[in-house]
């Protein structure tokens, strides 16, 4: 429980089923997952110097300095940001927090924040799995 308007927020947009469906459906979530992604790629070749590669699961962006990301590393859209911190079960794991910026598109930020900052207790990083990002 958060208490916090936010979180009224979204389960006053939750309850108006029309908005949820619009605001979930492809046409609206995908070009904001592309949006999402095309900002990731832009920040982490910037701060990355360009050290991009493709992983099959996220389009991985490396050597970043440790403020331009949160935690061990933050996907945003389809890029991974890290620093270094690249091993295969966080990699399995930020392919899950990819597909879920897929399917919500900027809805993601809103749920994400909503689903609390213990990550223990975060629906997103559960689906992702605890161990594999290195929470549990
Ligand atoms: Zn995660």
């Amino acid at each position: 429980m958060t208490g916090r308007g936010s979180g009224g927020f979204v389960r006053r947009v939750a309850r108006i089923g029309w908005l949820r469906q619009v605001l979930l459906h492809p046409v609206v979530a995908r070009p904001g997952y592309w949006f999402a992604t095309a900002c990731g790629l832009v920040w982490g070749a910037v701060l990355g110097r360009f050290r991009i590669s493709n992983t099959g699961g996220v389009i991985l962006a490396q050597g970043l300095p440790t403020w331009a990301f949160g935690r061990g590393g933050t996907t945003i859209g389809a890029v991974y940001l890290t620093s270094d911190n690249v091993s295969p079960a966080i990699l399995e794991h930020e392919a899950v927090h990819r597909a879920q910026w897929r399917k919500y598109g900027l809805v993601f930020i809103v749920l994400y924040v909503e689903a609390g900052q213990d990550a223990r207790r975060n629906r997103f990083e559960v689906e992702a799995g605890l161990r594999k990002g290195g929470y549990a």
